[in-house]
């Protein structure tokens, strides 16, 4: 079987190695030469928006999936008069535009921040009365790992966050003053079975998310049954096939989502090692028409990126139980290209590996920042 991705990042790199072993073949769509998963599958070089570069991708697919949300919802669509899209187009639709987005989640029963939307600088002094502050200013779409927002503390914060926003369609949102940030994913298969791994709790530092611990500790059977059901009615609305990360801000025993992701997840890629299968082979089962795999935690495990600058690999594969992947991409400041997970059998294990790596990495204990 031939499995189209568009994109191929490291979550295209990471899907195609663990499509291999079930012997589908893989050709990805991606404007850049240097893509991690270039050496890996049949590279089309091309604009997701070009109809000749995806007339060559779509040839012989069985199958197309994608691995970032920013990919033209109109090129989608083309594709999927001829060819079976999984996760639908309708998924990538809502998860484009934090409105779209949030008001999706509101009438499917899901929790989310207050919001509204702001359309000119009345609406953003209208939605700050109504709301109050603190508050998030973000841009409604291409937003991710925290560029396009601002945190409005008090009213003199939100002239400079208009100025460096205005122009683009945005929302307003109340701040909400979370004990943790946890997430899950979820999947549904052609068949419509279910699967959910355990809620995880993430880290996050200027936006981009540091590390995620899994399961999150003091998990919660009532906390896991919360996020589940939730994922379940965002999964059955959209008639969902892959898998879906749901990002929540935990408050008390409450769960409020913040975002969805149709894809697999930054927060997911400790279930490489840490869980009985791997959100990549669970998604890949899933959009191929294959019964999908446990998605239970082998242990404890503590994922970390790695950002802007590659460690030595012998200074990290010395910790024990600490796995190395690397996804092929130049260094620069703020870039992902890599994670480490460390994996233990019990919490306690996992926590002294995860801060003798922490160390290693970071040249310091953990503390509250990471
Ligand atoms: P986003 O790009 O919407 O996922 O936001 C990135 C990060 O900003 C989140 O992971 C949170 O740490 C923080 N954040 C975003 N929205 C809110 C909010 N309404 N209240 C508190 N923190 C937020």
């Amino acid at each position: 079987m031939m499995v189209g991705i568009l994109g191929g990042g490291q979550l295209g790199r990471m899907l195609v190695l663990a499509g291999y072993p079930l012997g589908l073949k893989f050709r990805v769509l991606d404007p850049s030469p240097d893509a991690p998963a270039r050496e890996l599958a049949d590279h089309v070089i091309g604009s997701y928006e070009d109809p000749n570069a995806l007339e060559r991708f779509a040839r012989n697919l069985h199958v197309v999936t994608y691995e970032f949300e920013n990919v033209p919802v109109s090129s989608v669509k083309l594709l999927a008069r001829q060819i079976p899209v999984y996760p639908p187009p309708d998924a990538l639709e809502v998860s484009q535009d934090r409105f779209v987005e949030k008001t999706f989640l509101q009438d499917v029963g899901v929790p989310t921040p207050e919001f509204a939307r702001v359309e000119s600088h009345e609406d953003l002094h209208a939605a700050i009365g109504r709301l109050g502050l603190p508050g998030m200013l973000k841009t409604q779409r291409l937003g991710y790992d925290g560029k396009g927002q601002f945190l409005l503390k008090a009213a003199g914060d939100a002239e400079a966050a208009w100025k460096a926003l205005q122009g683009m369609p945005l929302i307003f949102e109340k701040f909400v003053a979370f004990e943790r940030e946890v997430s899950i994913l979820a999947m549904r298969n052609r068949d419509e079975k279910t699967g959910f791994y355990p809620l995880v709790e993430n880290r996050h530092d200027a936006g981009i998310l540091r590390c995620t611990f899994a399961p999150a500790a003091d998990l919660t059977p009532g906390l896991q049954s919360q996020a589940e059901t939730y994922a379940v009615r965002v999964l059955e609305a959209l008639r969902y096939v892959g898998v879906l990360a749901i990002e929540f801000f935990q408050v008390g025993d409450r769960l409020i989502a913040n975002e969805i992701a149709p894809r697999v997840h930054n927060s997911g890629h400790w279930t490489i090692e840490g869980a009985e299968t791997s959100q990549f082979e669970n998604h890949l089962r899933a959009v191929s028409g294959l019964p999908l795999g446990l998605s239970s935690a082998i242990g404890c495990s503590a994922m970390l990126n790695i950002i802007g600058q590659l460690p030595e690999p012998e200074n990290i594969l010395s910790v024990p139980g600490a796995h190395l992947h690397t996804y092929g991409k130049s260094p620069r400041a703020g870039r992902k290209l890599g994670h480490v997970t460390v994996h233990a059998p019990d919490r306690d294990s996992m926590e002294t590996r995860y801060a003798q790596l922490h160390e290693r990495l970071f040249g310091e204990k953990p503390g509250t920042a990471h």
